[in-house]
This record gives structure tokens, sequence and C-alpha cells, in this order.
């Protein structure tokens, strides 16, 4: 594990042992919609090569990347060049049990959950899609969004093309069929340098399977070893799941081919584009217990929680953080200032799908389902509250009240993320710009709003000295988009027709 940030194995462990992280606050109902008013990760990848039980890794893959994906879940084998899959509706847990797994069979297997962006949320668009295509099968599992997409098939179907999802995947699946390379390989690399935006793809064929990230890698992808096998995961935590070895993240534009020969490191696109990997994948989306481009995500959210109380200091009674992503900021906030951290916040685990919705009467007679305030720590206390993004603004202003029915006599909220003012296009789900609260209210506004005392935005270079801006060597680069308008894939006209303005 070279080169990782020095998390003890003791640490690693206890954040592992964790139920599922951010991605446990949605997809149980609207109660949750409403209260959790935060952004949504698309999905995870989990592949395996060489293993004579991939499905089963793949199993227990997937189930260390639930939080970024519980729509539904899918893991396609190839056993003797015969392709077995199956993909369900819901969590891993509820769509596969051994009984799944044992139809499963096979040596290589890709694997998928999924919280939709692009497509509806229905069992076609789940994925790992499986096509047929001139020399036997196809199967594409991918997380990310891809721009141009809409074009790219309305090119296809006056072609000719007839697709049977809305998925993004199914327009690749298209343009690889379509393709006139003389080699599957070659026809996947062409159909990937078409692409605008953010992706890790894999690929399985009857006798290879391809892993390729977008060329400015936006999105998580790393590689580790278990034994002889090969595997691949969004997030390093998978890897911890099963035992395997960190060994790299994939490099932006690289496409990695593992067939009987061993594995071909080659490109789809020319070498030379910065990495772009999206911040808010430290500030949110990963698990605590991930690294991402050898950075843990633990130790940079308490990076976070330090710098902001080096940018924003005011003195409290209590540190708390929103659970579970801003507990790590929390802590390191109080490190820093020596006010002790305190589980002010609780968040009640073992709701599952709650089908029986508390009334809008009953929620305003206090009905909670979700999120605890912990009278007997904040009562009287002056409570500094750590989150980690301000979307519309009505979960915060939630939770500043929970904090004050409790008795908290000052709330103060600090933010380990910037102003967050203009959508995703990468493959997370955001709303309209004019529906972000920081797109048009001032910090003061927000204050207000939310019912805070203060309230305080780490500064983007808050942000990425948190991170670690890393070496020329690494060539490390983040996607901040979403706080800055600087999108890495678009020019100033697509981002017009995309948002309908300038970005002004
Ligand atoms: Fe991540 Fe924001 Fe960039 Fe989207 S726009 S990839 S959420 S940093």
């Amino acid at each position: 594990m070279e080169g990782r940030d020095p998390v003890s194995d003791e640490v690693r462990k206890a954040l592992s042992a964790q139920p599922l992280w951010t991605g446990e606050y949605f997809n149980e109902g609207t109660d949750d919609r409403e209260w959790f008013d935060k952004l949504r990760e698309e999905c995870g990848v989990f592949g395996v090569w060489n293993h004579p039980e991939a499905s089963s890794l793949c199993y227990y893959g997937l189930h260390a990347l639930q939080h970024r994906g519980q729509e539904s879940a899918g893991i396609c084998t190839s056993h003797e060049r015969e392709f077995q899959y199956h993909r369900g509706m819901g969590l891993v847990k509820e769509v596969f049990d051994q009984a799944r797994l044992d139809q499963l069979p096979g040596s290589a297997a890709i694997a998928h959950v999924r919280y939709s962006t692009a497509g509806e949320s229905k069992l076609a668009n789940a994925q790992p899609l499986v096509f047929k295509y001139r020399d036997g099968d196809l199967g594409i599992a991918t997380n990310g969004n891809i721009v141009n997409a809409p074009e790219i098939r309305k090119e296809l179907e006056a072609g000719g093309s007839i697709f049977q999802t809305t998925s993004d995947t199914e327009v690749v699946a298209h343009l690889v069929a379509r393709s006139k390379a003389p080699t599957l390989v070659e026809a996947v690399k062409e159909s990937l340098a078409k692409l605008n935006g953010a992706f890790a793809f894999l690929f399985m064929t009857n006798d290879k399977l391809i892993a390729a990230l977008d060329p400015h890698g936006l999105r998580p992808f790393v590689i580790g070893k278990l034994g002889d096998a090969w595997v691949f995961s969004s997030e390093t935590c998978a890897f911890d799941a099963v035992g395997a070895e960190y060994l790299r993240d994939v490099r932006p534009g690289e496409l990695l081919v593992f067939d009987e020969h061993g594995v071909t490191e080659d490109r789809f696109v020319e070498e030379g584009q910065q990495r772009a990997i999206c911040s808010m994948e430290y500030i949110y989306f990963a698990r605590p217990d991930s690294d991402i481009d050898s950075v843990n995500i633990h130790s940079a959210r308490k990076r976070m929680g330090k710098r902001l109380a080096m940018e924003s200091f005011v003195d409290a009674d209590v540190v708390t953080g929103v659970p579970d992503s801003s507990i790590s900021a929390a802590i390191g906030f109080a490190e820093q200032t020596g006010i002790p951290y305190e589980l002010g916040l609780i968040k009640n685990r073992y709701t599952g799908r709650t089908f029986i919705q508390p009334s809008q009467e009953l929620r305003e007679q206090g009905v909670k389902m979700k999120l605890s305030a912990v009278r007997k720590v904040v009562e009287g206390k002056r409570v500094l509250m750590i989150d980690d993004s301000i979307v519309r603004g009505t979960t915060s202003r939630r939770i500043v009240n929970l904090l004050r029915e409790a008795g908290a006599v000052e709330v103060h909220v600090r933010i380990t993320s910037p102003p967050f003012q203009n959508p995703c296009f990468y493959g997370i789900d955001t709303p309209t710009r004019g529906e972000l609260i920081a797109s048009s209210k001032s910090v003061e506004e927000i204050r207000q709003l939310i019912n805070a005392d203060s309230l305080h935005f780490l500064s983007k270079d808050g942000l990425l000295d948190s991170i670690g801006r890393g070496d020329a060597a690494m060539s490390r680069g983040f996607c901040t988009a979403c706080f800055d308008n600087k999108y890495p894939t678009l020019s100033e006209e697509k981002l017009q027709t995309l948002t309908g303005c300038g970005g002004c």
C-alpha cells in the first residue's frame, strides 16, 4: 500500500465496520428525499478477472460500494465463454442470495450498483448491460455520465440503431457494434474517444475484460490484486472487503485489457490531459476508509475540519458533525481548537425501507425517523455543527432547528466545501442552478435562511490544500466545477446548451 495516507489498520477496520455510509440516507421513501436534501452519487462498479469465485467476490465488492447506488444491482459472469447474469431492483442483499450466486459461475465478472441520473430508474437500465455483437457477447458496467450521449444517440438512431434502454451505456454499445475497427479492443478505443464526460468503464467479452477511465479521470477507479486475480473497483474500500491489495488508480485516458495472455496497458486518447478527479468524492461521496490517488478520505476530511477551524474559528462548547460524512471533519475541527467533539446528532440506522411515512401533521409535531439531536449533549450549549455541503438549504435549516429544539443556545454552522453554486454534468444528481441556494444567495442570506448564528464555507484553496495538491509527478488535479463553474470538458458553447445560460 505504498504511498497511502498513514491510517492505522485498526482505524481502517473500525471505519469499514460502520454500516453503509452516506448512501444509506436515501432511497428509503419520500421522507428521506425530503429530509436529506443531499447530492447523490450515480453508480459503483466492481470487476474480477481470473478468480474461480468471481461472482461471490463481486457480491462482497458491491456490498462495500452500496453507498454509491441503491436502486439496482447486477453481476455478469463469463464461464466457458458463456455469459450468465442477474440484475434486480433494490439493495445488493435484496437482489442476490446464495442460490443466485450459485447460478453465476465463472472466473471473470463485472458488477454494478446504480442510482440513476441519466435514464429512468427501471430494471431495463440496471447494469451490467449485456449485448450480442458480431464476435460474441459484450457486457458493460459504467460509473459516470456521458455529456454528449444525447447527440450521439440521435446520430445513431438516424443511422438505423434501435435502443432498448434510456441508458448512456447502450449508446456506447451501439458505437462499438457499428465500428469498422478490426478488433473489439480497437472498436472500444474508437468509441471511447468520441465521448465527452466522466466515465469509468468495465467491458467484458467471452475472453477479455477491459477497464477504461475518461481522459480527465473525473471518477475514481482503482486496480488491485488478489493472489493471481485482478480486481477493479470504484473505491478501495471494496478491496479491503474482499482482501485484495490495492495496486494503483487507473490513469486518465487509460485502457487496460486482460485476457489469456495477461494484461496490456493501452490508451484511447493521447497523454497530457490534466487529471480532474471530482473533489466532491473527497468531501462527501466516497467512504472514509477509501483512498483516492493515495489520499485517505477520512484523513482528508479531518484536514478539512482543521482548516475550517483556522479559517473561521468561533468559540463553542461542543463540536458535532452531521452523520456520517461530516464526522471526520468534526473530529479535525475539535483537534485543532481543543473544543470537545461530541455526538450531538444521531442517525437512526435501522429504519430500513420505510413505507409508512409520517403525515405532514405528525411531522410538524416532531415525528422524526432519520436523525435526532442528543438533548443531554447539546442542551444549554453553544454548538459548532459541521456539514459537508448546502444544496437547497432545507436540510441545514432542519438540522439547525433540531439542535435548537434540543436546547442548544447557539448553533454555528461550518461547511467543508465552498458554496455549491453550479449543477454537475458528470454523474452526480444535482438540482438545477436555480434551486441551488448558493447560486443566488449570499453567505449572510443563507445563514439567516438556515437559522444559524454564524455560517462559514471552506475556501477552495482550503479544500484543495486539505485533500493535498500532490506533486507534479502525480499530476493530481481536481474538478471543482460545482463551486467555480470551470467544467474540465465543457466549452462555453456546450455549457450554454446544457444550462440555458453561460453560467452567469
Ligand atoms: Fe464533482 Fe462537482 Fe465536478 Fe460534478 S461538478 S464532478 S460534483 S466536482
